[in-house]
């Protein structure tokens, strides 16, 4: 025989990921002998043996890489054999270095579940049962190199079986940092809200109808049976959560698909391993009470169970359980044990708690397969976080980028990959702002960088932004909200040249001191340029009327109608008192054109809702235009009237005012809110489309990128990226990278890391 050698470098995410055994089992499967190596810059291999199996093992290598792992470059070069006499996997000093990625938290893999629910396996029935292709990371980390000692795990020392797993490079466990047994590792207890222990089975007092605070991955949950209404409306009072939608979890794929429509593609995302929760569409006729767990949708965010604990809350009598972060409104997760027992007293029955830290808390993922039959993250945490996103271009030097205010990500650059945090909730409350803060400095130290320059937004107000003025020793770069949007999604999406980009939110500090939020702009990395907007209407109250649509639809009528529009706001607006109106017309009389001023997309969505009677309060975020959409009749033709054109300092103004003749005509005759609401989809579609279309013209760019929250709609990120593709544009969105502001931090990092320092 001929003997052989290949030398093999493998870059990607293959450190940290089962990668090593893997090569090692695919070596030894071959007859092949040498050595793999981890280094900072990639898995390094030497094999020995026959070209045949060395062409298999190669195939395979690049094939079929363990389930965690991504291959992006796989360099192959033959060398003279040296004459090994095994496979080992070689330790190296390099191993440690803090460059290694650390891998998000993986749901339970087949393999670790299976001994989870055989009888005769010795981890039958432990919460806590992992595996290199599986279970907790991020949540657990405290320092690198990624170590036991350096996770919540270090007070749990293995058993002599464990270490014995940990040390074999055959077994699923090699080096599987968080191995655990029920000999060795945490374990659950269940007590109630006094905190004494209770000897019950959580899936009994589930199914008695009993609410139950859950520790899990990356913080509590309150979880109830879904299928119960008065246990659920129970919840919602007590946690005085009055209409914003619950996400369930559902027993398996089949429990899930009795509830929901599944495609294949949305039920790949509900059985991978970052198990997010999936937006469905739920089935009509509806099994569950809509009313009670997702007002006015009709669609309904679902998980599978992605720990070992979450599968001992169910059986065969149980198939979906409300499972919802346990943090109150709007304040962070909760974490820790006694901190849920003090805040969660009110709300849960029972706790089922653990011993192991939370370290790093992290909220549930949330996607959806978009109208595109694309993924679209809305928010990106567990399971995503902190996976890298690869820039367009490597710096030497990192950036922080602040992002913004509401739903905040930050974002840490280092050698060309963009890692963006979990979300941090409102920054206005402090003990968010402070788990910001914290979460910067861990991100600082888990990715062993100094950032060089600070990005943050053009708000003067922001908490973030005041934090980027404390940070005077390093160059500071205030980025518009709208242009770190389209950065975002360009850098999503790898592009580098100039490019038009509709961004579309609540709003955002424009250059210009008004309120943006519907923006045709133009730019690539090293700047923009604002080529139009919808029409600035008076924004009198300012953030008021995010909270309350009717006052919006107010303007919208007074605007579009005079006096008519005030009676019409009398007719259709029941929540605006006469004073409120009073008070309106006042600070509008004679000011169109003066005072705060706003193009924002978002409070127009509003504003038909209120007018339409779909929704006159928000209670949560984009509440009236997630109704509006789900209202839609997509069946129904034709579109309302809108006009587009330059002004005279060369702006492109997109008016919608006269849409509302029309829509006042229509809602006196009673024509039924889906037509309306379709109609309104429409009338966007087009003016948009227009717009997009007159604006290219003039810049002879034919590549557009949406961004912003307003393209959670699918209805019309599915209409206007079909009629921007009929006219002949190429269209970007989000795929992996949140729309809103989520997304922020993203576009500002990649325009910081421009710079030339
Ligand atoms: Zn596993
Ligand atoms: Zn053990
Ligand atoms: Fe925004």
């Amino acid at each position: 025989m001929q003997l052989k050698s290949y030398h093999i470098k493998i870059t990607g995410i293959v450190q940290g990921v089962g990668f090593r055994p893997h090569v090692y089992r695919l070596a030894v499967e071959h007859s092949l002998k040498g050595w793999v190596l981890n280094a900072s810059t990639g898995v390094y291999i030497q094999v020995e043996g026959n070209e045949a199996n060395l062409k298999e093992f190669a195939r395979r290598l690049v094939e079929e890489p363990p389930p965690l792992a991504l291959i992006r470059t796989c360099e192959i070069n033959e060398m003279e054999p040296v004459g090994f006499t095994e496979f080992i996997i070689r330790e190296s000093e390099e191993e440690a270095a803090k460059t290694t990625m650390i891998s998000p938290d993986i749901a339970i893999c087949e393999d670790c579940k299976r001994e989870v629910l055989d009888p005769r396996d010795r981890r039958f029935g432990y919460p806590f049962t992992n595996c290199t292709n599986c279970g907790p990371r991020f949540t657990i980390i405290k320092d690198v190199p990624y170590d036991r000692v350096q996770t919540t795990m270090a007070e749990f020392p293995m058993c002599s079986d464990c270490q014995q797993e940990y040390d074999d490079p055959r077994h699923r466990r090699f080096h599987a940092q968080p191995n655990a047994c029920p000999v060795c590792g945490p374990g659950v207890t269940l007590v109630d809200a006094q905190g004494k222990k209770v000897d019950k089975s959580a899936v009994d007092l589930l199914r008695e109808g009993h609410i139950l605070a859950v520790k899990g991955l990356g913080a509590f949950h309150l979880a109830c049976d879904a299928t119960r209404t008065q246990t659920v409306k129970l919840l919602r009072d007590r946690k005085r959560r009055d209409v914003k939608p619950f996400a369930v979890m559902a027993r398996d794929p089949e429990c899930a698909a009795r509830y929901a429509e599944i495609s294949e593609l949305e039920q790949r995302w509900l059985t991978s391993p970052q198990a997010p929760i999936v937006i469905l569409k739920v089935k009509q006729p509806e099994i569950l009470s809509a009313t009670i767990i997702h007002p006015g949708l009709d669609t309904l965010g679902i998980m599978l169970p992605y720990t070992p604990l979450h599968y001992l809350l169910f059986d065969e009598g149980l198939d979906l359980l409300v499972m919802t972060s346990a943090n109150i409104s709007d304040e962070p997760l909760i974490t820790d044990n006694q901190e849920a027992l003090e805040k969660l007293g009110g709300i849960a029955d029972y706790f089922l708690m653990h011993n192991r830290e939370i370290y790093n808390p992290c909220d549930d993922s949330v996607m959806r397969v978009s109208s595109l039959g694309t993924p679209q993250l809305l928010r990106r945490a567990r399971g995503f976080v902190p996976r890298g996103v690869p820039l367009p271009d490597k710096k030497t030097f990192s950036v922080l980028a602040l992002g913004g205010e509401m739903k905040n990500t930050f974002c840490l650059t280092r050698e060309g990959e963009a890692y963006l945090s979990q979300h941090w909730g409102d920054l206005n409350h402090y003990r968010n702002y402070r788990n910001y803060l914290e979460g910067i400095e861990r991100f600082k130290k888990m990715l062993d960088v100094n950032p060089q320059v600070i990005a943050h937004d053009l708000h003067p107000d922001y908490q973030t932004t005041r934090l980027a003025r404390e940070m005077s020793d390093m160059p500071r770069i205030a980025v518009q909200h709208h242009y770190a949007h389209l950065a975002a999604v360009m850098a999503e999406n790898g592009l580098k040249e100039k490019v038009l980009g509709l961004v579309c939110d609540g709003t955002g500090w424009g250059s210009d001191g008004a309120v943006w939020g519907c923006e045709i702009l133009q730019g690539d990395y090293h700047g923009f340029e604002r080529l139009g907007h919808l029409q600035y209407l008076p924004y009198p109250g300012g953030d008021l009327n995010a909270r309350k649509p009717y006052r919006m639809a107010m303007v919208y009528l007074l605007a579009a109608l005079g006096e008519s529009g005030v009676d019409a706001a009398r007719q259709y607006l029941p929540n605006l008192s006469d004073e409120e109106r009073q008070i309106l017309m006042q600070s509008l009389s004679g000011k169109m054109g003066q005072g705060l001023q706003t193009s924002s997309c978002g409070r127009l969505f509003d504003a038909v809702a209120a007018f339409l009677g779909i929704c006159q309060v928000n209670r949560y975020e984009g509440q009236a235009a997630a109704e509006l959409e789900a209202q839609v009749d997509a069946n129904c033709p034709g579109h309302y009237n809108y006009g587009v054109e330059w002004d005279r300092e060369g702006q492109l103004i997109m008016n919608i005012l006269p849409m509302w003749e029309e829509l006042l005509t229509e809602r006196c005759q009673g024509v039924p809110g889906e037509k309306m609401a379709a109609r309104f989809h429409r009338t966007l579609t087009m003016m948009f489309a227009d717009a997009l279309l007159m604006a290219a013209k003039k810049t002879g760019g034919r590549q557009v990128a949406l961004s912003g929250g307003v393209f959670h709609n699918q209805v019309l990120l599915y209409w206007l990226s079909t009629e921007l593709k009929r006219r002949g544009f190429k269209v970007y969105h989000h795929q992996m990278v949140p729309p809103g502001d989520g997304g922020i931090s993203l576009g500002q990092a990649v325009i910081a890391s421009e710079v030339d320092l």
